[in-house]
């Protein structure tokens, strides 16, 4: 048994213990508030330059300072797609610096799958057309709306149908279902492409991970496309998932809640 004063110094060493964890949290956290702060401005600051000298190499490709010869223009051609490359995944980095789960469950509300969809395939019709693959959308007519952000909730859709256009063979399928379900909407993009060895699966939400097969290697790509629509769908408290047969095609499935229905917590998740 403790003497007071013994007793006063324990709750002492305790209190001050505390505070010091405390301190130390906010530190941390300052310092990643920090990190989050320099690795946007500095790719913000990237950004513009480098969009400038795209467009300058956009100018003399349409051959506006003379005829270029052949070799010209196959290096004028290289140095613009590495520099895509860089610029996309600049974009990206934004994109997850950006994503703060308060500023999206702020913008909640009723969203239109359908009109989000639409959105989502506006910039994918050319990659589609490129490889001749089939985008089919079937949404039920009845079906309610979702609860979401609805800018980053069509950037998940967009990027879950971008890789299936560009993960798939040519000639293929991409079907857009969705249907209502216990915890919400559920929605599934189906592709007949390479498919993702059952080794990977664990990987393909990391940041950073791309796929090992060679046929993913030989396409341009930054790894972050599945890790920022994780990490969105997570931000609407929702959930989403893949099921992938190698050689056959892969189907990633996102569920999030019905406006004003179910809550997906208390769903499938
Ligand atoms: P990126 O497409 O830039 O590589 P992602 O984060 O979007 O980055 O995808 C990570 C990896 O997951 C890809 O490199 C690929 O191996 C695999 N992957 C994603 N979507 C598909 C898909 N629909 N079919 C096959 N593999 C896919």
């Amino acid at each position: 048994p403790f003497t007071p004063d013994e007793l006063l110094i324990v709750v002492r060493r305790g209190l001050e213990k505390r505070r010091l964890d405390l301190e130390s949290r906010a530190l941390r956290e300052e310092k990643a508030a920090i990190e989050r702060n320099f690795v946007t401005m500095v790719t913000h600051q990237l950004r513009s330059p480098l969009s400038a000298i795209l467009q300058y190499f956009d100018v003399l490709l349409e051959g506006i300072g003379g005829e270029l010869t052949e070799v010209q223009r196959e290096m004028l051609e290289r140095a613009r797609e590495r520099l895509q490359g860089l610029l996309e995944l600049i974009n990206d980095w934004l994109d997850m610096s950006r994503i703060q789960e308060g500023d999206i469950v702020r913008r909640l509300r009723p969203v239109d799958l359908a009109a989000c969809v639409d959105e989502a395939l506006k910039g994918l019709e050319w990659a589609a057309r490129e490889k001749d693959v089939a985008i089919q959308v079937q949404l039920p007519e009845d079906l309610p709306k979702i609860l979401a952000d609805p800018g980053s909730f069509r950037e998940v859709l967009s990027n879950l149908i971008s890789n299936a256009v560009k993960y798939n063979r040519e000639k293929g399928v991409v079907v857009v279902r969705a249907e209502a379900c216990p915890g919400g909407v559920s929605i599934q993009v189906t592709d007949t492409g390479f498919g993702i060895a059952e080794t990977e699966l664990p990987f393909i939400f990391d940041q950073f991970y791309r796929g090992k097969d060679s046929r993913v290697r030989s396409l341009e790509g930054t790894g972050l496309g599945l890790a920022i629509a994780q990490k969105i769908v997570r931000a609407h408290g929702g959930c989403l998932r893949v099921r992938s047969e190698l050689g056959r095609g892969s189907t990633f499935e996102v569920i999030v809640s019905a406006a004003g229905g179910d809550n997906v917590t208390n769903g499938t998740r």
